[in-house]
């Protein structure tokens, strides 16, 4: 019988977060360090990994690692493999949480009209090809080269949790951002490709929609620079959340946590959510 009612689980479990100093991950470590799941936060920014483990661990107690590497390259996955391996132990979960977008590959129109017809470079035509490239990496293969290297020994432990980071995007893709929607799709569909591919190995695949959060990927499209004060975006989102806010970080907590838990046991395969309502609203 799996536990079904508390997180007493996850105590002392080790868990992997990708782009673990970064806005969401330092909050979903600390979240996760307060049940007692030891953190390995990684990041292309060392001294952002280190700076979320010392205060995860000054904050909670529970012991959290911060250690450099980069998602799009494998030999840096494999090398710190080792490390997570000699310092933390064994790997029980694995967060994919490096990922955003970019000003390279966001296109200045929403849509194209008439008027736009000798300005095709503001349209999806101008879009960089190098920076288009450079957000659908990082959303999908930074989701697939850690996956490669850090679930091979859940697998051969009969048991883990490997947790996706989806979006918004990946359910209609929002306009401007054709990369980082393609590549949040593709997260979707990768989550239950691999659901069902490690369905009998004892290891859940899952994924987390997050709504609108604030943070230092999207805050160029969302603040006005100058003033601080909603772009017409930032206000559209608002209207569009029923809920009437931008989520706090810490509201991805508890959904992290139960399907980390015992508690989601038959659970594998689905994107939650967390979204303030936004996509159960048709708009009127
Ligand atoms: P963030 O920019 O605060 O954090 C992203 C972190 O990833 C940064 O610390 C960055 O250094 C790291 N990173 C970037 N490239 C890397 C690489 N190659 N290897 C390793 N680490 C790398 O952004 P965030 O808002 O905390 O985003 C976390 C996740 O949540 C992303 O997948 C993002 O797409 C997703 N998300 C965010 C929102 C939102 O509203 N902020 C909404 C939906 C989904």
């Amino acid at each position: 019988m799996h536990n079904m009612n508390n997180l007493n689980d996850l105590k002392d479990k080790v868990c992997v977060i990708t782009g673990g100093g970064g806005v969401i991950g330092a909050s979903l470590a600390t979240g996760l360090a307060g049940v007692g799941i030891v953190t390995v936060i990684l990041d292309i920014n060392e001294e952002a990994a280190q700076k979320v483990a010392t205060t995860v661990q000054e904050e909670t107690g529970t012991k959290s690692f911060g250690m450099k590497a980069n998602v799009l390259d494998k030999a840096s996955l494999v090398a710190v493999l080792q490390q997570i391996t000699d310092e933390a132990g064994q790997i029980d979960f694995l967060i994919n949480g490096a990922g955003g977008n970019s000003p390279q590959a966001t296109t200045q129109l929403e849509e194209l009209t008439e008027d736009d017809l000798d300005n095709l470079e503001k349209s999806f035509f101008g879009l960089e090809m190098e920076g288009f490239q450079k957000v659908f990496d990082l959303n999908f293969m930074g989701t697939l080269l850690p996956t490669m290297v850090f679930a091979k020994q859940m697998v051969q432990r009969q048991k883990g949790v490997i947790l996706n980071i989806s979006s918004m995007n990946a359910y209609k893709p929002l306009t401007k951002i054709p990369a980082y929607s393609a590549a949040k799709a593709s997260i979707n569909n990768f989550t239950e490709w691999l659901a069902v591919h490690f369905a009998k190995t004892g290891v859940r695949v899952n994924a987390i929609a997050p709504g609108f959060f604030l943070t230092n990927q999207n805050r160029f499209l969302l603040l006005d620079e100058a003033t601080g004060a909603l772009t017409s975006r930032g206000k559209k989102i608002i209207a569009s959340t029923p809920m009437g806010a931008f989520g706090e970080p810490a509201d991805i907590t508890g959904t992290a946590l139960y399907l980390l838990s015992d508690m989601s046991h038959f659970i594998t395969g689905i994107c939650i959510p967390v979204d303030g309502g936004y996509s159960a609203y048709g708009g009127v």
